[in-house]
């Protein structure tokens, strides 16, 4: 049993999660690097172990109920609790498609990882996480998923008209909100992050944002003071409208 604070950082092997992955292990962190690959989860691990930090492979497919299980236990099996959860995992397949051309395949595949993903992980680690003192979720959620942003015709996201990956993130927000609310009785922060659009395989490095910046919101809502907010949308600049 260890006094340093842990953290789970899912989809962490490239991209956003693996940014936050590398901040919060340069804070001090333990972190538990989730990635659904062996190949890929070691590899990231193993270079960021290389800078100093504190970083292991952890087995998450946040689709398989089984691995999502077995992370759980395996953290539990060397600690009596965990302090951070982000919930970073997310994938946007066609998400650019006009919304009458979306495949319901396609639709279905981006809810099982961005909606099914975070609540799967979330409850198996609730137990780990209401052992820590004052534990912090994040969910990485999108401008995409604000509605408000998809009416106003002054926004960037105006524009776009993206009907799985955007309503999956606007359900990731609504899910945040449910355990916010179950959870702040038990001095949990739940809070979702708006990381803006960033250089990733997820957009084909088509965003303008570096993976630093991205990261900045989420590392700052998973390192919340028992001050902070709750059952809050964010990205750096402050509220994100819903
Ligand atoms: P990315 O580079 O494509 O990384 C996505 C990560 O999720 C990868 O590690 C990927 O693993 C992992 N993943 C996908 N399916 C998974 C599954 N079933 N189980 C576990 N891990 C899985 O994309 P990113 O831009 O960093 O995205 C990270 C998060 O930020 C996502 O939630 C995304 O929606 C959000 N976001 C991104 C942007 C942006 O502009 N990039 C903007 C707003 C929000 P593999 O390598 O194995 O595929």
């Amino acid at each position: 049993m260890t006094a340093t604070k842990s953290a789970v950082v899912t989809g962490a092997n490239k991209g956003i999660g693996r940014e936050v992955a590398r901040r919060l292990a340069a804070d001090g962190f333990k972190v538990w690097l989730g990635a659904r690959d062996g190949e890929r989860g070691t590899k990231a691990a193993t270079e960021l172990r290389a800078e100093g930090l504190d970083v292991q492979w952890l087995e998450i497919d946040v689709t398989k109920e089984e691995t999502v299980a077995k992370a759980a236990s395996t953290i539990g099996s060397v600690s009596s609790h965990l302090d951070v959860l982000v919930n970073n995992a997310g994938v946007a397949i066609n998400y650019d498609r006009p919304p009458s051309e979306q495949a319901m395949a396609d639709i279905k595949a981006t809810y099982e990882v961005n909606v099914f993903g975070p609540i799967r992980v979330t409850q198996a680690f609730l137990p780990l996480l209401l052992a820590a003192p004052a534990a912090r979720v994040v969910m990485v959620s999108s401008y995409g998923g604000s509605i408000g942003r998809a009416l106003d015709r002054a926004s960037p996201s105006y524009s776009l008209n993206m009907l799985g990956y955007g309503s999956s993130k606007a359900a990731l927000n609504a899910i945040m909100v449910c355990f916010a609310k179950e959870l702040a009785p038990r001095r949990i922060l739940v809070n979702a992050a708006a990381p803006g659009y960033t250089a990733t395989d997820l957009n084909q490095h088509k965003g303008h944002r570096t993976v630093q910046q991205a990261a900045e919101i989420v590392v700052r809502l998973a390192t919340l003071g028992a001050d902070g907010p709750t059952g809050g949308y964010f990205d750096e600049k402050g509220p994100v409208p819903w």
